[in-house]
Protein backbone atom coordinates (compact mmCIF):
# COMPACT_ATOMS: atom_id res chain seq x y z
CA UNK A 1 0.00 0.00 0.00
CA UNK A 2 1.48 3.26 -1.01
CA UNK A 3 1.74 5.58 1.92
CA UNK A 4 -0.38 8.68 1.84
CA UNK A 5 1.39 11.74 2.89
CA UNK A 6 -1.49 14.17 2.25
CA UNK A 7 -4.84 12.85 3.82
CA UNK A 8 -5.67 14.27 7.31
CA UNK A 9 -3.24 12.06 9.94
CA UNK A 10 -3.66 10.28 12.90
CA UNK A 11 -2.35 12.93 14.70
CA UNK A 12 -4.67 15.51 13.75
CA UNK A 13 -7.17 13.56 14.97
CA UNK A 14 -5.22 12.70 18.52
CA UNK A 15 -4.89 16.71 18.35
CA UNK A 16 -8.71 17.33 17.63
CA UNK A 17 -9.52 14.64 20.60
CA UNK A 18 -11.17 12.56 17.95
CA UNK A 19 -9.14 9.10 18.62
CA UNK A 20 -8.31 8.97 22.47
CA UNK A 21 -4.47 9.19 23.73
CA UNK A 22 -2.37 9.29 26.90
CA UNK A 23 -1.96 12.75 27.22
CA UNK A 24 1.28 13.80 29.12
CA UNK A 25 1.55 17.91 28.50
CA UNK A 26 -0.15 20.45 26.53
CA UNK A 27 0.67 24.00 25.25
CA UNK A 28 -0.85 26.52 22.96
CA UNK A 29 0.88 25.09 19.82
CA UNK A 30 1.73 21.75 20.88
CA UNK A 31 0.89 18.10 22.50
CA UNK A 32 2.96 15.30 23.93
CA UNK A 33 1.15 11.82 24.43
CA UNK A 34 2.65 8.47 24.83
CA UNK A 35 3.66 5.99 22.06
CA UNK A 36 1.38 3.20 21.32
CA UNK A 37 4.03 0.76 20.89
CA UNK A 38 6.82 2.35 23.80
CA UNK A 39 10.53 1.89 22.55
CA UNK A 40 12.18 2.72 25.85
CA UNK A 41 10.80 2.76 29.65
CA UNK A 42 9.43 6.07 28.88
CA UNK A 43 8.39 6.81 25.26
CA UNK A 44 6.15 10.05 24.28
CA UNK A 45 5.52 11.99 21.35
CA UNK A 46 5.74 15.48 20.47
CA UNK A 47 3.77 17.33 17.74
CA UNK A 48 3.09 20.79 16.38
CA UNK A 49 -0.80 21.37 16.38
CA UNK A 50 0.27 22.63 13.34
CA UNK A 51 0.77 20.21 10.25
CA UNK A 52 4.24 20.18 8.84
CA UNK A 53 5.42 16.87 7.27
CA UNK A 54 9.26 16.76 8.53
CA UNK A 55 10.91 18.24 11.19
CA UNK A 56 13.18 20.40 8.03
CA UNK A 57 10.06 21.71 6.66
CA UNK A 58 8.79 22.73 10.12
CA UNK A 59 12.04 24.31 10.69
CA UNK A 60 12.34 26.11 7.47
CA UNK A 61 9.00 27.13 7.31
CA UNK A 62 8.29 28.02 11.58
CA UNK A 63 11.51 28.02 13.44
CA UNK A 64 9.77 29.27 16.60
CA UNK A 65 6.97 26.08 16.52
CA UNK A 66 10.29 24.11 16.15
CA UNK A 67 11.92 26.10 19.45
CA UNK A 68 8.64 24.73 21.47
CA UNK A 69 8.03 21.00 20.31
CA UNK A 70 11.83 21.30 21.68
CA UNK A 71 11.09 22.93 24.53
CA UNK A 72 7.84 20.94 25.49
CA UNK A 73 10.12 17.80 24.91
CA UNK A 74 12.16 19.39 27.45
CA UNK A 75 9.32 19.83 29.88
CA UNK A 76 8.10 15.99 29.36
CA UNK A 77 11.65 14.87 30.33
CA UNK A 78 11.38 17.25 33.87
CA UNK A 79 7.75 16.03 34.03
CA UNK A 80 8.76 11.96 33.33
CA UNK A 81 11.77 12.15 35.64
CA UNK A 82 14.48 11.76 33.22
CA UNK A 83 16.85 13.14 35.17
CA UNK A 84 19.86 11.15 33.51
CA UNK A 85 18.93 12.23 30.41
CA UNK A 86 16.70 11.37 27.17
CA UNK A 87 17.37 10.80 23.67
CA UNK A 88 15.18 13.35 20.67
CA UNK A 89 14.63 11.30 17.53
CA UNK A 90 12.93 12.87 14.73
CA UNK A 91 12.22 9.90 11.74
CA UNK A 92 12.74 11.48 8.45
CA UNK A 93 11.34 9.39 5.35
CA UNK A 94 11.39 5.90 4.43
CA UNK A 95 14.43 4.54 5.00
CA UNK A 96 14.34 5.90 8.63
CA UNK A 97 11.30 4.06 9.36
CA UNK A 98 8.79 7.37 9.46
CA UNK A 99 4.94 6.33 9.13
CA UNK A 100 3.40 9.35 10.02
CA UNK A 101 3.72 11.95 8.07
CA UNK A 102 2.98 15.11 10.72
CA UNK A 103 6.67 16.09 12.12
CA UNK A 104 6.80 14.01 15.54
CA UNK A 105 9.72 13.74 18.15
CA UNK A 106 10.46 11.07 19.97
CA UNK A 107 11.32 11.68 23.56
CA UNK A 108 13.44 8.25 24.54
CA UNK A 109 14.67 7.53 28.10
CA UNK A 110 14.23 6.04 31.54
CA UNK A 111 17.03 3.64 30.90
CA UNK A 112 20.44 3.26 29.30
CA UNK A 113 19.39 3.41 25.67
CA UNK A 114 21.69 1.39 23.22
CA UNK A 115 23.45 3.50 20.35
CA UNK A 116 22.32 4.38 17.16
CA UNK A 117 22.21 1.99 14.25
CA UNK A 118 20.78 -1.11 12.43
P1 LIG B 1 7.33 7.22 13.18
O1 LIG B 1 7.59 5.77 12.86
O2 LIG B 1 6.50 7.90 12.12
O3 LIG B 1 8.58 8.00 13.52
O4 LIG B 1 6.52 7.22 14.53
C1 LIG B 1 5.15 7.02 14.60
C2 LIG B 1 4.87 6.53 16.00
O5 LIG B 1 3.48 6.60 16.24
C3 LIG B 1 5.28 5.07 16.23
O6 LIG B 1 6.28 5.00 17.25
C4 LIG B 1 3.97 4.38 16.64
O7 LIG B 1 4.14 3.44 17.67
C5 LIG B 1 3.11 5.55 17.08
N1 LIG B 1 1.68 5.33 16.92
C6 LIG B 1 1.06 4.73 15.85
N2 LIG B 1 -0.27 4.73 16.03
C7 LIG B 1 -0.50 5.32 17.23
C8 LIG B 1 -1.70 5.62 17.96
O8 LIG B 1 -2.82 5.35 17.54
N3 LIG B 1 -1.54 6.24 19.16
C9 LIG B 1 -0.31 6.57 19.67
N4 LIG B 1 -0.28 7.17 20.86
N5 LIG B 1 0.83 6.32 19.00
C10 LIG B 1 0.74 5.70 17.80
Amino acid sequence: EATDDSARTLFERIIAREIPADIVHETDTTLAFRDINPQAATHVLVVPKTRYRTVAELAAADPALLADVVATAAKVAELEGLDNGYRLVFNTGADAGQTVFHVHAHVLGGEQLGHFGR
